[in-house]
Formats: C-alpha cells, sequence, structure tokens
C-alpha cells in the first residue's frame, strides 16, 4: 500500500481518492475548496492545508484539476509540486488537458529526476464512482508499470497510449466523437418526440439499432428516461458544459496543429460554446439536449 497525496477533490477527483482510501491506501488529500477536503477527511482521508503539505512524506501524487494552467502552475510554477516532491516520487495527472502542458510537466519532472504520467480518464462521474474508470496514459514504460497497480483501483481499463502528451491526444479524440454522439442522439430524440414518439421507447429501439451509442446506454440526455442520468436530475453535477466546451477547444488547436479536417468536432465546438454562454456552463454536458427540446 502507499502513500498518495490526491489534489483536486471535484466531481471526478473526490470518488477517485476515496476508492484509493477503500483500496487501503493512506490519502493526503488538498482542494482549494475546504469543504471537498473536510468530506473526504470524514471518509478517511487525512486533510492537508496546501498541495505542498499533501505531497510531503508521500510516495505518489495524483492531480485531478479543471485543466492545463491549473496543472502547469502546480507542478511547475513557484514552489510548485516538482521542487517540492522527494526523490523518487510518482507524479500522474488525471486531468484532461492540452498535451503541450502535459510534456511540459513532463520535462520539468524528468529534470528533476521524477517520473510522470498524464492519465486523463473516460467513464464519468459513475465510472469514478464505481472505480471502472478507463485510464489513457501517456509516458515512459516504467512510469507507466509503476501507475497501473494504483490506476487499477480506480478504473477497469488502463491503456499506454505512448509518450508523454499521448493519452491527452487519445482523450481528446474520444471527448470530441461524445459530444458529436451527445448532440446527435439528442436531436433524434426530439425528431421522435415531435412526432410523437415515446423517448423511452426510441431509445430502447436505437440502443440495439445501428445508432446505438454510448449516450443511449449510459447517459440519456433526455430528461425521465434513465433515472440514474444527470437529465433526469436537472442536468446536475455529472460532466460540466463548461468542461466539454473547454474540451473541444483542445480537439481543435490539436486539430489545427496537423490540418487535420474535423467538421463535426468543429460545429459541436460552435453548439457547446453557444449552450455555455447561454448561462449553461455549470450545468451537465447532456443539457444540450435543450438546444432541440420544444417542450
Ligand atoms: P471539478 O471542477 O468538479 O473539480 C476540480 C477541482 O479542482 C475543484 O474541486 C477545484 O477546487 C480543484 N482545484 C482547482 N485548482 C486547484 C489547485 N490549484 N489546487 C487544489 N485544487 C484545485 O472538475 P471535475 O469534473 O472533477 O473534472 C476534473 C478533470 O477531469 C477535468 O480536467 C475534466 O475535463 C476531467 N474529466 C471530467 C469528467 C466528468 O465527468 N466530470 C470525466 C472525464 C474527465
Amino acid at each position: 500500500m502507499s502513500t498518495i497525496a490526491f489534489i483536486g477533490l471535484g466531481n471526478m477527483g473526490a470518488p477517485m481518492a476515496r476508492n484509493l482510501i477503500q483500496a487501503g491506501h493512506t490519502v493526503r488529500v488538498f482542494d482549494l475548496n475546504e469543504q471537498a477536503v473536510h468530506a473526504l477527511a470524514e471518509q478517511g482521508a487525512l486533510p492537508c492545508h496546501t498541495s505542498c503539505g499533501a505531497v510531503a512524506g508521500a510516495a505518489v501524487v495524483i492531480t485531478m484539476l479543471p485543466a492545463g494552467k491549473h496543472v502547469r502552475d502546480l507542478y511547475l510554477g513557484e514552489g510548485g509540486l516538482i521542487r517540492k516532491a522527494a526523490p523518487g516520487t510518482l507524479l500522474i495527472d488525471c486531468s484532461t488537458i492540452d498535451a503541450a502542458s502535459a510534456i511540459a510537466v513532463s520535462e520539468g519532472a524528468a529534470q528533476a529526476g521524477l517520473e510522470f504520467v498524464d492519465a486523463p480518464v473516460s467513464g464519468g462521474t459513475a465510472g469514478a464512482a464505481a472505480g471502472t474508470l478507463t485510464f489513457i496514459c501517456g509516458g515512459s514504460e516504467a512510469g507507466f508499470d509503476a501507475a497501473k497497480p494504483l490506476l487499477a483501483d480506480m478504473g477497469a481499463n488502463i491503456f499506454h497510449a505512448g509518450n508523454a502528451g499521448a493519452g491527452q491526444v487519445a482523450k481528446i479524440c474520444n471527448n470530441m466523437l461524445l459530444s458529436v454522439l451527445m448532440i446527435g442522439t439528442s436531436e433524434a430524440l426530439q425528431l421522435g418526440r415531435d412526432h410523437g414518439l415515446d423517448p423511452k421507447v426510441l431509445s430502447e429501439i436505437m440502443k440495439v439499432s445501428s445508432g446505438g451509442n454510448w449516450t443511449l446506454e449510459k447517459y440519456n440526455p433526455c430528461p425521465g428516461v434513465m433515472p440514474t442520468a444527470p437529465a433526469s436530475n436537472g442536468y446536475q453535477g455529472g460532466f460540466m458544459v463548461d468542461l466539454m466546451a473547454k474540451d473541444l477547444g483542445l480537439a481543435m488547436e490539436t486539430a489545427g496543429q496537423t490540418r487535420s479536417a474535423t467538421p463535426m468536432g468543429a460545429l459541436a465546438t460552435s453548439l457547446y460554446r453557444l449552450h455555455a454562454g447561454q448561462g449553461n456552463g455549470p450545468r451537465d454536458f447532456s443539457s444540450i439536449f435543450e438546444q432541440f427540446d420544444k417542450d
């Protein structure tokens, strides 16, 4: 069992840290939000007042933060974790960020003799709670091998996509596709409703037909179809529109670097930016359904 510093206890980080505690690790936690730290302490974590405090005595650091600037500041900023971590500490960042930031942190870590793995996740808050996340890693073989057993305490599928930053590129490809599927599923469900179909019945039909996809199986965007989905809970919790808009921005940036054509991704980016601009940023990303909903 390891002593792990876990930093970033939001919608994803909190359940992930909880699974590490349940697996028997000693988990030192920090978040800028004191309430989040307090909630984890009640579940057996050791609460810390600063990120550096959390890292003291930890063999592994895991971060789950909103975006690249947070990750760069935390690891590379003045008094950053790379300077504070003891020799041999394994650094794992599970946030979804731009590959350039992941590579910059990896290079900074290497200069300090530390191993850094970018390990963004797929599976949402339900996967984080159930410990069934997919981890998509970038970094050296040695870093991946060291990270894998710990990631297995929080996930079911663990992939090594390639060198530093590769995990982020793979994750961005996945999320661009997810946004397109969510929008396509929303417009198809509303089209059926407009013609008097019951969205539950239509969902069952499409789930086992050629239009079947993850959003229909696990994350139906139409309220009332799937009681456990954010759509049936006022689009609360889950994966924020702001974060999807961020990921799509990263996808467009990544596509621009290689002049790759991503027309569906570009349209999804515009729609999510529009939706975020209408005050939906903190809501779950399946709320894009409301752009089509006439009820
Ligand atoms: P969130 O906003 O709920 O949580 C982020 C947490 O980081 C917050 O509690 C915030 O206070 C904390 N934080 C920010 N800066 C910090 C700092 N310097 N030190 C300590 N704590 C800090 O976000 P989330 O939904 O948990 O997502 C986290 C990451 O995971 C994002 O990159 C997101 O794109 C990715 N992700 C989210 C989901 C999802 O379904 N929510 C799924 C896959 C990937």
